[in-house]
């Protein structure tokens, strides 16, 4: 309920109650005044009546006394009146309406007024309350009199009921007045505004600073509502000021990843002039001995085959460099990840057994995923490369397959889900906690020249990420270490499965 309407209610309430209880009081006062109007009567007609019927009774006798009250009783509508004994063995009729024992002040010769209620001590019932008064009255023969009036109160009953109805009726329509008035007055002046005001708090919480509020007031309302536009000024104040900061940081940003460009040109162009520079002069000085005739026959041979050797390993640097620098995006097919660690194991058998580490493969014999089999296959032989290099003579490097329920470390408040972890394993050198943290660096090597491009994990982190994956790297220096690949599996079974 809205506070206009609370408000209109409870003025409404308010009104009512002091109406109703100053009716009430007017009511209970003129009924009060009624009562004593009708006693006065009472005593006036009373003692007059009393009076006469006496002074007749010493005059003329008691039948003419009796002749009298009987007129004026005939004379008198709503009230009867009766000359009636107080001594013992009168007649019935002329017995009093009331006992004698409520009486005994007529006797003393006071005057006896009394409210008689609608039900009497008798048990007899009446229309309604009566006014019965005894005026104390002597006669020579009939001894202790006096004269009775009896006047019903219906009128009186009448005018309460028709006092509590009109007073209920006025009171009611002031109150409903008053409460039209009332709601009216508080729609125009709280309703409207505190509408206006819900309005504009509502823009200011979506964004919306522009337009302020006119309310024209100078009550509380409308130093709520200057309160509300000082707010969203100095709201809209520190939204530019943060929209001015956001540039300047993407600015100074994109500054950065410039001068990071810059220096990973610098470092592959230092890098390919490191590496191919001492191939090329290898290259050149074998091929002028040859041209120049220095050498022939199985010496010629051996040159050429250094020169073949030398091209190699230009050749892989090249490609490395090229699956750096001109990434594709993946071509993924459906595939079962363990296809791909056999066939990655069985690509490198030959240089695990030129250095004699054994390559074993464990885990889910149907691990299906959406990857691009070339490139995961490349992230792989990576790390399975670098274990054999790492690996001493006789020991093994293990690639393992599980699906374990993780959430994704790089990410706040990620969700717990299925998850493929590949893991490559060697017990060899490890590494130094000093380096773990720029191992996927590229260009980031600890091999001698010529042996290491520091390209591997970089180009390994890259295809993994690519394909919503993420790696991690866990190692004892003298112990080993163990690389794992996260990849999501794919929920339904595959069209048709692909091996690579
Ligand atoms: P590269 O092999 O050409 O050096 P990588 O990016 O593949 O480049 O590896 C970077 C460095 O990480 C390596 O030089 C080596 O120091 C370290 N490293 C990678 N894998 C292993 C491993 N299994 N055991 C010990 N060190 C490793």
């Amino acid at each position: 309920m809205t506070v206009g309407r609370k408000l209109s209610f409870a003025l409404v309430a308010a009104v009512f109650a002091v109406l109703a209880v100053s009716s009430w009081v007017r009511v209970h006062r003129e009924v009060a005044r009624f009562d004593a109007d009708a006693r006065r009567h009472h005593r006036v007609l009373g003692t007059t009546l009393g009076a006469a019927v006496e002074q007749l009774i010493e005059e003329e006798g008691e039948q003419a006394a009796a002749t009298l009250v009987h007129h004026i009783d005939a004379s008198r509508s709503g009230i009867s009146i009766r000359w009636v004994s107080l001594s013992p063995g009168v007649p019935r009729h002329r017995l009093p309406k009331l006992p004698r024992a409520q009486l005994a002040p007529v006797a003393r010769g006071e005057i006896v007024q009394l409210t008689q209620p609608r039900r009497d001590s008798d048990g007899e019932d009446y229309e309604d309350e009566r006014l019965v008064s005894y005026f104390p009255i002597r006669g020579p023969s009939s001894g202790l009199g006096a004269i009775e009036l009896v006047e019903s109160l219906t009128p009186k009953s009448v005018y309460t009921g028709e006092a509590i109805r009109s007073t209920l009726l006025a009171s009611l329509s002031v109150a409903v007045v008053c409460g039209l008035l009332a709601v009216l007055l508080g729609a125009y002046y709280v309703g409207r505004p505190v509408t206006r005001l819900v309005h504009k708090a509502r823009q200011i919480g979506q964004g919306q600073f522009e337009s302020p509020l006119e309310l024209e007031r100078r009550d509380e309302l409308g130093m709520l509502a200057s309160e509300l536009n000082a707010m969203a000024s100095q709201l809209a104040a520190s939204r530019r000021a943060m929209e001015d900061q956001t540039e300047a940081r993407l600015a100074a940003l994109e500054q950065l990843r410039h001068a990071e460009r810059l220096t990973t040109v610098g470092k592959l162009a230092s890098a390919v002039a490191h590496e191919i520079g001492t191939p090329i002069n290898v290259v050149a000085g074998h091929a002028n001995l040859i041209v120049r005739r220095r050498v022939e026959g199985d010496e010629a041979l051996s040159s050429a085959q250094v020169i073949v050797e030398q091209c190699a390993r230009m050749t892989k640097l090249v490609r490395n460099l090229l699956d750096y620098a001109r990434r594709r995006p993946p071509n993924r097919v459906c595939v079962n990840l363990h296809d791909i660690l056999n066939e990655t194991t069985q690509l490198l058998a030959p240089l695990a057994a030129s250095r004699e580490v054994a390559l074993e493969v464990q885990g889910e014999l149907q691990a299906l995923a959406s990857v691009d089999p070339a490139q995961l296959q490349q992230a792989l032989a990576n790390l399975v490369i670098n274990a054999i290099q790492a690996s001493p003579q006789k020991s093994t490097v293990r690639l393992t397959l599980e699906l374990v329920t993780v959430a994704r470390p790089d990410r706040d408040h990620s969700r717990e889900r299925p998850t493929w972890r590949i893991g490559v394993a060697d017990h060899g050198s490890g590494i130094p906690s000093e380096d773990l943290g720029r191992l996927f660096d590229p260009f980031f090597t600890t091999k001698p020249s010529g042996e290491g491009t520091g390209l591997g994990l970089s180009i390994t982190r890259t295809i993994v990420e690519e394909h919503g994956g993420w790696v991690s790297v866990d190692s004892t220096v003298g112990r080993g270490a163990r690389f794992e690949l996260y990849l999501t599996p794919l929920r339904e079974s595959c069209p048709s499965t692909s091996s690579s």
